[in-house]
């Protein structure tokens, strides 16, 4: 992305938010528009430099959300002949935002790595008025004092008194204080005389906490301890013997994972969130050796079927003639599929196809979001060969088109009696699909398929719809039923021997009677395919401690990265983080230590970032009831992740044609 790029962002994050959101000090949105944000971040993170977040900038800590550094700066009513003092320099950028408006600032960061970037990049950048210091700074910085301002970046018990004795009569300080380490409020104090104050608050906050002699105790931790505690004797040790190291998520050695995979037809990865990029890589990685070298055929992942179609075509080249008028992957969640580690395969899987002219390997989708897209594939096939039937097809799905905007509606509505059911309509146009045999060109029976694929999917998410409402198992083993009976279909389309890779979550792949869901009359894809194919399945979990992920904060928000919280001391994330490795595979199943795979079937929770995370509420949320090694046969794991690295609508449509997810021109 070009500087002019980051420019503009820049102004219309000033322009358009911080303005709009009460931003009044012109000397504050002046020094924003001069300190280039994405310079404090790394370079995967720059793309997001200027949405109006916090970021994450290693250690475990973030770099400010703009408003909070323009809010508190704003507060602290600089004049240009100010000495500033910041505690918490983090990336650097609020001293250097602050740095444009005083004449000096003294910054101090506990973290040694944190602080010593931070020094080198100011000084790069040429900030010539800031001091970095690594120390712990909640007592201050008393040989420059007394200061004009000071500024605390992170959310302490109270207002150190150290603090206050270093500010000059007048002098302001802002500091988060809260009564536990997760919350805070804003406060400003104004020191009116020697022993004088004037306190007031500013609304509340989350900051990390401050860690040290006058803020909170080293006990919140950035990651798990990595000292067991009450794990049973022996197991990290276990755990670290039976353990393949990963060097690597885009190269790792796969010798010993493919000798266990064996003949298997059928290898299930799941993921334990839907926005780590680790998972997306080593899962590709997994991928590409399996059609390389085991001859597999295809990919079916959790996504909406005429999307994933689209990347089909792509990469088997038979990109449509017609525009797309649709831009795949533009429904909530976007990055999921809509992202460069997903991108990076798919390029991948185009050329190796193109160098492999007797292969064909697909990738197609199971899930079964897409009912009104799916009505227009349909329609628009059916147009094209048998207009007459279009317009028969039409009116039948013409029941559903009240509900386009929102077809969970429908389902109400249809309960309720307050409209009528489709059923009768959507299933009579799949029998009539499903009857018609078309002898001519290959090509025209792969857009009969696609066509079948499409109305088999809109008749049961029209019953999904409705099921909804009688309650979340219901509608989840709808759901999964149909992922794996689309799954079949595709195996039968294949032809005898196929070979298919499943990318899903955990929660699909992961054999659900082995968890607290299944107990409750849960069924999932993993559990369906174990029944259907036993031994021929290989199922692959993965999982993490702490790091960065992509999510929404609720259904249709927008992404935020996130930091995943270590992990739960009762759940096998934090057995797997006692092991001391980064990151490793660990057969289960198929593994040289049958004491481990005991010991690793004794109930425990694990963890299960969707689409949403929660760490609020994340023990409720987030966590459930497993066994482990009778959920998988093999489980990857990353001790630190990072989030998947999602591509915008921009940078689709700026990509060179033919772009597999973006619309295309007419
Ligand atoms: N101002 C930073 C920026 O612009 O990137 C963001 C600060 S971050 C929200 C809070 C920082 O405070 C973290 O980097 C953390 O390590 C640091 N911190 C916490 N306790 C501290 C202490 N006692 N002394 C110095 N730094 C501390």
């Amino acid at each position: 992305m070009s500087d002019i790029d980051f420019h503009q962002q820049r102004e219309h994050l000033i322009e358009t938010e911080l303005r709009l959101l009460g931003i009044r000090d012109e000397s504050v949105l002046q020094a924003m528009r001069v300190v280039p944000r994405e310079e404090f971040v790394s370079e995967d993170m720059r793309e997001f430099a200027y949405r109006n977040t916090p970021l994450p900038i290693g250690s475990g800590q973030t770099i400010s959300q703009p408003l909070i550094v323009a809010y508190m700066t704003e507060a602290l009513e600089l004049g240009p002949q100010d000495r500033v003092l910041e505690i918490g320099t983090g990336s650097g950028y609020a001293a250097a935002v602050l740095s444009r408006i005083a004449r000096e600032v003294y910054t101090i960061e506990r973290h040694r790595e944190l602080a010593e970037t931070a020094r080198e990049r100011l000084t790069q950048l040429g900030y010539d008025n800031i001091r970095v210091l690594h120390a712990d700074g909640s007592q201050g910085w008393p040989e420059h004092a007394p200061y004009n301002a000071i500024i605390v970046a992170a959310g302490g018990p109270g207002v150190p008194s150290s603090l206050l004795q270093q500010l000059t009569i007048g002098g302001r300080l802002v500091m988060p204080v809260g009564e536990d380490q997760k919350s805070q409020r804003l406060i400003r104090v104004i020191r009116r005389g020697d022993d004088e104050f004037e306190y007031d608050e500013m609304g509340a906050v989350q900051f990390v906490p401050l860690i040290g002699e006058a803020g909170w105790q080293d006990e919140v931790e950035t990651r798990s301890p990595r000292v067991p505690g009450k794990q049973p004797q022996g197991l990290p040790e276990r755990i670290r013997q039976a353990a393949e190291p990963i060097v690597s998520p885009d190269h790792p050695d796969l010798g010993g994972l493919m000798d266990r995979i064996g003949d298997a037809e059928i290898v299930l990865i799941g993921e334990a969130t839907h926005g780590t990029s680790e998972f997306y890589r080593i899962r590709a990685a997994i991928t590409r050796e399996l059609i390389e070298n085991k001859g597999f055929d295809f990919v079916a992942i959790e996504a909406d079927w005429p999307d994933a179609y689209r990347i089909h075509d792509f990469v088997t080249h038979k990109e449509r003639e017609e525009p797309h008028e649709w831009e795949a992957f533009s429904r909530f969640p976007t990055w999921m599929w809509r992202n460069q580690e997903v991108l990076d395969f798919v390029h991948w899987l185009r050329d190796f196809n193109l160098d492999h002219p007797n292969r064909e390997v697909g990738f197609y989708g199971l899930d079964l979001y897409s009912l009104f897209t799916s009505i227009h594939c349909v329609l628009e096939y059916l147009d094209r060969v048998d207009p007459k039937s279009a317009e028969v097809a039409r009116v039948r799905y013409g029941c559903l088109t009240p509900w386009e905007s929102d077809p969970a509606r429908y389902g109400q509505a249809a309960i309720t009696g307050a409209y009528r059911n489709c059923e009768a309509e959507v299933v009579q146009v799949l029998k009539d699909l499903l009857g018609r045999r078309i002898k001519t060109a290959v090509r025209d029976r792969e857009a009969l398929f696609d066509a079948q694929m499409n109305a088999q999917l809109i008749a049961d998410a029209e019953q999904y719809y409705r099921i909804m409402y009688y309650g979340s198992d219901e509608s989840w083993n709808h759901r999964d039923t149909h992922m794996f009976q689309t799954l079949q279909s595709l195996l039968e389309h294949r032809g005898p021997g196929s070979k298919a890779v499943i990318w899903e979550h955990n929660s699909h792949l992961g054999n659900a009677a082995a968890t607290q869901f299944g107990k409750h009359g849960q069924i999932n894809v993993g559990q369906l395919c174990r029944r259907a194919f036993g031994q021929n399945v290989y199922i692959i979990g993965q999982g993490t401690d702490h790091g960065t992920v992509a999510a929404a904060s609720h259904w249709d928000g927008p992404i935020e990265i996130k930091e995943v919280r270590p992990a739960h001391p009762d759940s096998y994330e934090r057995l797997m983080h006692y092991s001391e490795l980064d990151a490793f595979f660990l057969p289960l199943t198929r593994s040289h230590d049958p004491q481990l795979t005991t010991a690793l079937a004794a109930r425990r929770l694990e963890r299960a970032i969707g689409v949403i995370y929660r760490p609020e509420t994340e023990r409720l949320s987030h966590y459930f009831d497993a066994s482990l090694s009778r959920q998988f046969d093999e489980w990857i794991w990353f001790d630190e992740t990072s989030a998947v690295r999602a591509l915008s609508t921009q940078q689709v449509a700026e990509h060179e044609p033919p772009h597999p997810f973006a619309l295309m021109d007419d």
